[in-house]
C-alpha cells in the first residue's frame, strides 16, 4: 500500500488502514459519523420501544433472551443493563468464532 492510500480521520485520527474503518469525501471516519449520528437519536422513544418488546415478549420460562456477546466491554455493558435495570433472564451466548 502506498501512502498516497492510508488517510487519517481529521476529527481523531484514525488510520484509513485499521479494519472496519472508513473514511468518506469529508474527511471523517465511520466511527465519528456514528458518534454524530447518535447524538440525533431520540434515546427516550428508543427504550419505551424496548420496554414494549420486554413486556410484551417477557415469559415465565427460565430465560427471557438469548445474549450473544464476544466478551468484550459492550456485551459486558449489555448483559448488565438486561439484568440490571430490565429485570431479564437470559441464557449468555459467549461467541469464540471472532477471536
Ligand atoms: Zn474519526
Amino acid at each position: 500500500m502506498s501512502i498516497k492510500n492510508i488517510f487519517w480521520c481529521k476529527s481523531c485520527l484514525n488510520m484509513s488502514t485499521r479494519p472496519r474503518i472508513e473514511i468518506d469525501k469529508n474527511g471523517n471516519c465511520n466511527a465519528c459519523n456514528w458518534v454524530e449520528e447518535k447524538k440525533t437519536l431520540d434515546w427516550s422513544k428508543r427504550e419505551q420501544e424496548l420496554k414494549k418488546i420486554i413486556k410484551d415478549t417477557k415469559s415465565s420460562s427460565t430465560y427471557d433472551c438469548i445474549v450473544p456477546v464476544s466478551g468484550g466491554k459492550d456485551g459486558t455493558f449489555v448483559t448488565h443493563q438486561l439484568k440490571n435495570i430490565y429485570n431479564l433472564k437470559y441464557n449468555l451466548k459467549i461467541s469464540l468464532h471472532n477471536c
